[in-house]
């Protein structure tokens, strides 16, 4: 699986976002959509879903691992966020995450 995010594109992914695990962007926007209304009280049209590139195994082990290995696609918006800068998508340390530090 993949992660993506998603977030309202109005009010951008700064002020909120939330991870959706699944398979393509399709699979992602179908899973995580309801979410991003209900958190951001987002129109359809405006839900932006963006794939994460890179190495996100921080973001894997937060993901349901009993979903993952079933491969169920899923959504998780209660994140580990960065103290400094409020993202979850980087490395968190510390002092701030791989984004802001
Ligand atoms: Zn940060």
């Amino acid at each position: 699986m993949k992660c993506y995010m998603g977030y309202d594109k109005i009010a951008g992914c700064g002020e909120g976002a939330i991870l959706i695990l699944a398979n393509n962007y399709k699979e992602a926007k179908q899973t995580g959509y309801e979410s991003v209304m209900e958190l951001f009280g987002s129109e359809y049209i405006d839900i932006g879903i963006k794939l994460l590139k890179g190495n996100n195994e921080h973001l894997f082990v937060q993901a349901d691992q009993n979903k993952l290995l079933h491969n169920i696609p899923h959504f998780i918006d209660d994140l580990e966020t960065c103290s400094v800068c409020g993202m979850w998508n980087a490395v968190i340390g510390e002092d701030g995450c791989t984004n802001c530090s």
